[in-house]
């Protein structure tokens, strides 16, 4: 659905992220961990296209999702111009998120860059069913490390940092847990981080589920322009689109 929202904050929260709160009462009701939004970042037709973004909170009670964002060009960098108070065209909420699988006892987060974004609704629900969760969180530096202090409320957190200024000096792979006894895995992250994380997982044959961020058009599944391809269980490809189809997929399917 497209809803008229109201910008209840947008703040820098770090100095290439931003967070942004928006109360959209009917959105809020019905969104669930790892879908996301488009949102419409001018009314007028310079930036034509909305931004996909992944809810990071989602308040039923109050009508308000968060999204945290970095500024990458002009569409970003015009969202991050909007006032509080403002009105906001938003659609969504978008795609298939993350699944909880059954009896899920202890799950495994994986979240690098602006990907930890989705993982934090995904490890409320988690928690509320007392799954045991870790998390690691990978990021280019402390300056791009956000929502530490509300994962760590929810699971044991592990973090790396590209150039050592916080956490594990490295790339994310290298806290990857030396004896994973999961029942679930989940990612989002750098398509690079995906790949890692896949073909860990695979080397493990433990249960993973990963979230694509693809460049996107309408977020609608019309455009064709986020398609990704995946492998069936007769091995034959096929073609998914990332907006309609995903952007979770299961990790055994989808080619990277
Ligand atoms: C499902 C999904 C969830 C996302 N969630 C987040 C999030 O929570 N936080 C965050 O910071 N970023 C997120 N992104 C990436 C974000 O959408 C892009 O950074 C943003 O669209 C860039 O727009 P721009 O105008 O600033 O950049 P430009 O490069 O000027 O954008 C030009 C065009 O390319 C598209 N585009 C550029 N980079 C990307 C990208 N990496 N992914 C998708 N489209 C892109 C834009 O939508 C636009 O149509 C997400 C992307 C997807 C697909």
């Amino acid at each position: 659905m497209i809803e008229q929202g109201r910008i209840v904050v947008n703040k820098q929260i770090l100095p290439c992220y931003y967070c942004l709160e928006i109360f959209v009462p009917q959105i809020a009701a019905s969104a669930h961990a790892g879908q996301f939004i488009m949102v419409t970042p001018d009314m007028g037709l310079e930036i034509f296209l909305k931004r996909p973004m992944s809810l990071n909170r989602i308040d039923r009670e109050f009508g308000v999702i968060s999204i945290i964002y970095k500024i990458h060009g002009k569409g970003t960098k015009a969202i991050s111009e909007l006032g509080e108070g403002s009105e906001i065209e938003i659609l969504g909420p978008l795609g298939h998120g993350w699944r909880i699988v059954n009896n899920c006892r202890r799950a495994l987060l994986i979240g690098g860059g602006s990907g930890v974004a989705s993982l934090l609704p995904l490890a409320a629900d988690l928690a509320a069913i007392n799954t045991k969760i870790d998390m690691l969180i990978g990021a280019a530096s402390v300056d791009e490390l956000f929502c530490l202090e509300e994962f760590s409320a929810l699971a044991d957190v592990s973090v790396s940092t590209d150039d050592g200024s916080f956490g594990v000096h490295g790339l994310i792979s290298r806290i990857f847990p030396d004896q994973p006894k999961y029942d679930a895995v989940y990612a989002c992250g750098p398509r690079g981080m995906l790949k890692a994380v896949q073909q860990w997982t695979d080397k493990l044959n433990l249960p993973c589920q990963l979230s694509l961020e693809e460049k996107m058009g309408c977020g609608l599944g019309t455009c064709m322009g986020c398609v990704c391809s995946v492998k069936d269980e007769n091995g034959d490809i096929n073609y998914r689109r990332v907006c309609h189809d995903g952007p979770v997929f299961n990790s055994k399917e989808v080619q990277l």
